[in-house]
């Protein structure tokens, strides 16, 4: 609605005391008269500007004298929609202070029009950002960068090689993709201190830098692996680039704090997209084929060979395919629960549901040796329903327990899924309120705005929402925002050895500022050691998950004490 004021130009003090009651301490108000381009302002306008005095920007022109000049058209064309669409207008945007450095401010308000329909006045509140863009940035390094080599990581190597195999199709230009494995890093890590194992693979990372023609690209696909995406290679021409770079590694020693080290690597290789038609497939064949080059004894280069490689994957995959049809058929898949505890008291909160199956002879398989076969041979469907249901049972007939069950990208999006979940849960919020379901960070980024609306609807039902793996993605506030979950899971890459690692307790203080402020309940995963616990309790973490506190198991304790008053009771 429009806010249309008869004939006062600024606001009355009234109006300004609730103002500044609806601005937090530390925001700052403003009220700009349009007519004669003055803005009042109130707060610490000062210290946001680091001026002497807030007359230095007492008209419309010299506050835009102020916004940096990026950011300005952005603020403008906000406004102008404002003024013809009449919502409140919100944006980000950064201004400059005295000492000429820029700080991020959240800008929000309101118009107000004349009778005539004619706006005359603005007021707003600005709220200075800076250290949530801060942490934004760290965010956003971490999730695309290697913080020891400055590569991409693995996953923005596997998006940079998904779009040079799409450009491969297209174009019939093949291309090849190594891995590039350092030799003997298990016997370095046992000889040598940490600086030095660091130091020879910054070192590798260089001497690919080096090497390659500037529009391949190199990453850290592993602790010990470089991953690299040659576009336009022929498949003849691999062997002269593996070739060019065993010699320049094994050239020269590579000189670290320790002293000079004489390095070798090994290389496993593929070409895409004949042998290779997927991202995930060329890193799973090029690191098989380094395998190969390994055990051939290190400093040698393996090219994938088709033909048998495929075959046997595709027995395989039939194989295991096979074996959970049946499964599900009788009955043998199953559920194991794993604790996810209150830190500090270690008490269970809820369990995790993770599949299993069962096999003929009564042995346990873990989901990781059957789901992601399951999902390339598009069964994972059946089996996350079968999940679904055997969960729903288990928490009609314990009345206490909270349980969280895992869905794939696909079930994400499957209408029959989610309306099977709809027609379960929709008279039973007494089940919903307690059903977690856990979505990974990945899956939902992939389609953001159809996730929001399958997680608008869970959350309708009663249920809440875990983005899972959270941190191995590439989530932003806005995507936070526009997903709205109730929990965040770290991802366990970033929870193991926390204790010890500088970087992930970084990365792990971000995320946590993150979720304190989008009021987020946050689990961390694959807890496996006493230290570990105890640096995320440190953190602030809530609550933790893994080896330490329980396996999973195919029985789980009775009680469990989720807050569940509400999405954001345990959060705080
Ligand atoms: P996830 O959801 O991230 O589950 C955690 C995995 O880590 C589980 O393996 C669990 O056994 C293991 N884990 C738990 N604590 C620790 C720890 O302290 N250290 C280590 N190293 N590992 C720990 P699991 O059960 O083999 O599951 C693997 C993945 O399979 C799961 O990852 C999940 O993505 C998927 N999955 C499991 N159950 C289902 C299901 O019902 N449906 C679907 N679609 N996927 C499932
Ligand atoms: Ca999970
Ligand atoms: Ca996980």
């Amino acid at each position: 609605m429009r806010h249309v004021v008869e004939d006062r130009n600024s606001i009355d003090d009234s109006e300004s005391a609730a103002l500044q009651g609806l601005s937090a301490a530390g925001d700052v108000v403003y009220d700009w008269n349009l007519l004669d381009d003055t803005i009042r302002w109130i707060g610490p306008v000062e210290g946001l500007f680091d001026l002497a005095d807030a007359g230095e920007i007492a008209s419309g022109d010299t506050y835009h004298g102020r916004i940096n000049p990026e950011d300005l058209p952005q603020r403008l064309t906000v406004l102008a929609n404002h003024f013809a669409c009449e919502r409140p207008y919100d944006c980000e945007y950064r201004v400059r202070g005295q000492n000429g450095h820029f700080r991020w401010v959240h800008d929000r308000g309101q118009a107000h029009f004349s009778p005539a329909g004619r706006a005359i006045r603005l007021t707003g509140v600005l709220r200075e950002m800076t250290s949530r863009k801060v942490d934004e940035q760290i965010l956003s390094y971490a999730a695309n960068f290697d913080e020891l080599t400055g590569h991409y990581n693995r996953t923005r190597l596997r998006e940079a090689l998904e779009h040079a195999i799409a450009y491969a199709m297209r174009y019939g230009a093949p291309g090849a993709y190594l891995a590039v494995g350092i030799d003997q890093v298990a016997l370095m890590t046992d000889s040598f201190d940490r600086r030095t194992t660091d130091d020879i693979i910054i070192e590798i990372g260089h001497r690919l830098d080096r090497c390659l023609r500037v529009s391949d690209v190199i990453g850290r696909a592993g602790s010990d692996q470089f991953g690299v995406v040659l576009t336009q290679c022929e498949p003849d021409e691999i062997s002269r680039v593996t070739e060019k770079i065993l010699a320049v590694v094994r050239e020269f020693t590579v000189p670290t704090a320790t002293g000079a080290i004489p390095v070798t690597v090994s290389i496993g290789a593929v070409s895409f997209p004949a042998s290779a038609p997927t991202a995930h497939e060329a890193m799973g064949r090029a690191e098989s084929a380094l395998r190969d080059a390994t055990r051939a004894g290190h400093d040698c280069a393996v090219v994938y060979q088709p033909s048998e490689g495929q075959q046997r994957d595709h027995h395989v995959f039939m194989d295991i395919a096979r074996d959970v049809q049946a499964a599900l058929k009788e009955g043998r898949l199953v559920l194991a629960y794993q604790p996810v505890v209150h830190a500090g008291t270690s008490d269970v909160a809820y369990y995790e549901c993770l599949v299993r199956m069962l096999t003929e002879d009564g042995s346990v398989v873990p989901a990781a040796a059957f789901i992601p076969v399951v999902e390339k041979m598009g069964l994972i469907r059946a089996v996350d329903q079968q999940v679904l249901e055997l969960g729903i049972a288990e928490l009609d007939a314990v009345p206490d327990l909270v349980l969280a069950i895992n869905i794939s990208g696909a079930t994400a999006t499957d209408r029959i899924w989610m309306r099977s979940v709809v027609v379960r849960l929709r008279d039973r919020p007494d089940l919903a309120s307690r059903l977690i379901i856990e979505i990974t960070e990945t899956v939902a980024l992939h389609d953001i705005d159809e996730t929001a609306r399958i997680v608008a609807v869970l959350r309708d039902l009663g249920c809440r929402v875990a983005l899972d793996d959270f941190g191995a993605g590439y989530t932003s506030f806005r995507h936070l925002k526009a997903l709205d979950v109730d929990i965040i899971k770290i991802d366990g890459s970033f929870v193991q050895d926390v204790a010890n690692s500088s970087d992930n307790q970084l990365f792990i203080g971000t995320i946590l500022r993150l979720a304190r402020s989008f009021n987020l309940m946050t689990v961390a995963e694959c807890v496996e050691t006493e230290a570990d616990a105890r640096a995320l309790e440190a953190q602030g973490i809530l609550y933790l998950q893994g080896y330490h506190f329980g396996r999973p198991a195919l029985t789980h304790g009775r009680s469990a004490s989720l807050s569940l008053t509400g999405r954001h009771a345990a959060a705080s």
